[in-house]
């Protein structure tokens, strides 16, 4: 997330709140503030988990010292359009209220069919509903069921993989 450009971020946070990521990686010899507690993945690699544990009430709590490499250097593809003036600001602000809106709905279909879930953002809610579908995507009633859930995790995953993939880190 960063803070220019007429600001698309702080309408967004979805490099934050596990809505495109499960996992930030930081650079090995990146210093990294003290106050930073991040979980340290198996092997070379420095890692954080998403949703971030910094990112609350759509805001970065640690903004001053948040680390470089993944967090203030990064731009996904809308932002760098933005910069790039290949597409207006409120362009990007449609195309980001969109996604909460078909995110929202996601997870209130979520809630209603499957409230055993326990995924903390939609990127891991879904992944935990895959896996429930996986086990039973032989039953017919499920199918039926689901198939509009997963018609419109199709489309948001498509959404994110148009507008926000692509990026310079994370
Ligand atoms: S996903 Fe892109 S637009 Fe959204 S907060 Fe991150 S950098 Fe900004
Ligand atoms: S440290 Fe701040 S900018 Fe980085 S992922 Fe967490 S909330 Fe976002």
């Amino acid at each position: 997330m960063i803070d220019s450009n007429q600001n698309i971020c702080i309408h967004c946070g979805f490099c934050c709140d596990g809505t495109l990521f499960n996992h930030a990686n930081i650079k090995a010899n990146e210093p990294i503030a003290p106050s930073f507690v991040f979980e340290i993945t198996p092997g070379e690699k420095r890692a954080f988990k998403q949703p971030c544990p910094y990112y609350r009430n759509a805001i970065c709590f640690i903004y001053e010292t948040r680390p470089y490499s993944v967090c203030e250097s990064f731009r996904c593809k809308l932002l760098r359009s933005v910069i790039s003036e290949n597409v207006s600001y409120t362009d990007a602000i449609k195309i980001i209220n969109g996604v909460i809106a078909l995110k929202t709905k996601i997870e209130l279909q979520i809630l209603e069919h499957h409230p055993e879930n326990k995924g903390d953002s939609i990127h891991n809610k879904m992944k935990e509903f895959e896996a429930y579908f996986a086990e039973t995507m032989n039953d017919v009633e499920f199918r039926k069921k689901f198939g509009h859930l997963l018609l419109d995790f199709f489309i948001f995953k498509k959404k994110l993989s148009d507008s926000f993939r692509k990026t310079t880190a994370k």
